[in-house]
């Protein structure tokens, strides 16, 4: 085989390429990143606050990445809640330009086109039949389209609103919002933030649908609110489609983020856990670790096992009517932070997600357990 000209070649440069390709950069590896463009990600991506602190240590040299909210409120059928976890937005403009500046200062190479095989986990092939040879390729190209998927409408208006967002808070989910007596499905709420122009960013959403709602549903919900509260939208509409089951598409080298089926089963988020795998797969490659070592690593038995359960937990969602789903995150919430915490993390141990499911359980009312309990043994079943 040819000798690797490269130490690292990366395959996309969305979060999960990019922080591989900086943070092997930052540790003296010769990087080369293919993707069709790397314009900044255009995508609203938010995370908790603490995630992004981790990020911006470890990952983004200190520098501080993305707005904050102190307040992340839940409203449900019982009220509101202080989750007392602040939330954040990633600054994509930033948060892009220091990890490509990364990538180019250590002398790493940005190269246009589109890997369309991985040979070996050595070998790019590139559509127009150019080959890049690395000691290990990454594959991040994003993830495939899976059977059920998360959607969101959004569309911002004039701010602040209140009424709807907590002033300089984020809304992580009103359940309250968007109901429609008449028109109960698909179960939707409402996800809000103000963005950096002083507009405020409202989103109409699925949290999980197979087959997924259709965007229309969700923006005549968003309308429909919108008219009820006098608000008008300004710009171009945000519009959200996150596949929730996709397999792993990244084939023969080593996957990251969304090509490593490493999208959170139940949630869609990825972001937050992409920046903090950039590091913990430069690291291995630098010990020498080869493509088979650093794929084990990013997908090991105790990963796949929480994916596993993440996604029993979304089987259960997807058979929850809007009352149903309105009463499990009322009873998710009032779990110790630390529990629901564990749940929103695809990071986290299989034990530590479990035992969230368990309390969960616990803690509804026996009709919404016995719902839960049926949906867990037919998806142990399925
Ligand atoms: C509108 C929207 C909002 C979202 N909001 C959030 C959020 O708030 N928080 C969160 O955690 N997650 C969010 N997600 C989900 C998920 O985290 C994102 O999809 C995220 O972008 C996945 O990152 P990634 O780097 O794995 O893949 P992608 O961002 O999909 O990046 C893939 C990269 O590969 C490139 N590429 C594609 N094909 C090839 C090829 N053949 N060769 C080379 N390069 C290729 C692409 O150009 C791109 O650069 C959102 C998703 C969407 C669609």
């Amino acid at each position: 085989m040819t000798s690797p000209r490269w130490d690292v070649v990366v395959a996309g440069a969305g979060p999960a390429g990019l922080a591989v390709a900086a943070a092997c950069a930052d540790r003296g590896l010769s990087v080369a990143v293919v993707a069709p463009s790397t314009r900044p990600w255009t995508h609203t991506y938010g995370l908790w606050a603490d995630e992004l602190a981790t990020a911006e240590t470890t990952l983004l040299g200190g520098a501080a990445a993305g707005a904050r909210y102190p307040t992340t409120l839940v409203r449900t059928g019982a009220g509101d809640h202080d989750l007392r976890r602040p939330y954040a937005r990633l600054d994509n403009e930033l948060v892009h330009a220091t990890l490509l500046e990364r990538v180019r200062a250590a002398g790493g190479e940005l190269v246009t086109g589109r890997v369309g095989q991985v040979r070996d986990g050595r070998v790019a092939v590139l559509d127009d039949g150019a080959e890049l040879t690395g000691t290990v390729v990454v594959d991040a190209r994003g993830g495939g389209p899976g059977t059920a998927q998360q959607r969101a409408w959004g569309e911002r208006v004039a701010g602040p609103v209140p009424d709807v967002v907590p002033v300089g808070g984020a809304l992580l989910m009103d359940w309250t919002a968007l109901r429609d007596p008449a028109d109960p499905r698909p179960p939707a709420f409402l996800y809000g933030m103000g963005l950096d122009d002083g507009t405020v960013l409202l989103e109409a959403t699925s949290l999980a649908g197979r087959p997924p709602v259709p965007l229309p549903a969700l923006r005549d919900r968003l309308h429909a609110h919108l008219a009820r509260h006098g608000l008008r939208s300004v710009g171009e509409p945000e519009k959200v489609a996150i596949p929730l089951d996709a397999r792993a598409t990244g084939t023969g080298g080593v996957p990251v983020g969304a090509a490593a089926g490493r999208v959170h089963p139940a949630t869609g988020y990825s972001v937050a856990s992409s920046l903090r795998l950039g590091p913990v797969v430069a690291d291995a490659v630098v010990g020498g670790a080869g493509p088979a070592e650093v794929a084990a690593l990013v997908r090991s038995r105790r990963r796949r096992a929480t994916l596993g359960l993440l996604g029993i937990g979304r089987e259960v969602l997807l058979g929850l009517d809007e009352a149903a789903t309105d009463r499990f995150f009322q009873a998710f919430f009032t779990l110790p932070s630390r529990a629901w915490a564990a749940y929103l993390d695809v990071d986290s141990s299989p034990a530590a997600v479990a035992a969230a499911m368990l309390r969960v359980a616990a803690a509804l009312p026996a009709a919404g357990r016995r719902t839960l309990l049926t949906g867990v043994v037919r998806a142990l079943r399925s």
